[in-house]
């Protein structure tokens, strides 16, 4: 399935990070969870997502933001352990399909080893199905040693 079906499918009836299943959960941790893109730029593409629906970065409280930088420096460390160079992106505010922004939910993006660029072909890009991305996602706890 390509991404863009699957978001006219999915986003016209609930939000995919208010109810993320524990199969896919990478580390959760008490306001924000890890987990794969299930429609990667790259392999080991992992997002961070705040547990409340949150739309701007603005709305977190104190508590959530110290949350939010331990998690980002733990996981930016993690992947440049087995990548050599490491991006963060933040996905804030409504989406509103110009910029690559296509999930209302808050959330961060970090993307190993490529630019981060949006590209026709960007729309196109292909998603794991529910089976691949629990299977992904066992794979990547196993490579860092996660239970
Ligand atoms: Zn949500």
């Amino acid at each position: 399935m390509k991404y863009d079906d699957y978001l006219l499918r999915v986003l016209k009836h609930e939000c995919p990070f208010c109810d993320i299943k524990n199969e896919y959960v990478v580390e959760k941790w008490k306001h924000f969870t890890v987990l794969l893109a299930r429609a990667p730029y790259i392999k080991d593409h992992i997002l961070i997502v705040p547990n409340r629906h949150l739309v701007r970065l603005s709305e977190i409280t104190p508590k959530e933001r110290w949350d939010l930088i331990l998690v980002i420096e733990k996981w930016m460390r993690k992947m440049e352990t087995i990548h050599s160079e490491v991006n963060l992106l933040l996905r804030d505010g409504v989406a509103k399909w110009k910029v690559g922004k296509s999930i209302d939910h808050l959330h961060f993006h970090i993307v190993p080893d490529i630019p981060i660029y949006s590209t026709n072909s960007w729309w196109n890009r292909e998603i794991y199905t529910d089976y691949q991305l629990e299977k992904e996602t066992t794979a990547f706890k196993a490579k860092f040693k996660l239970k």
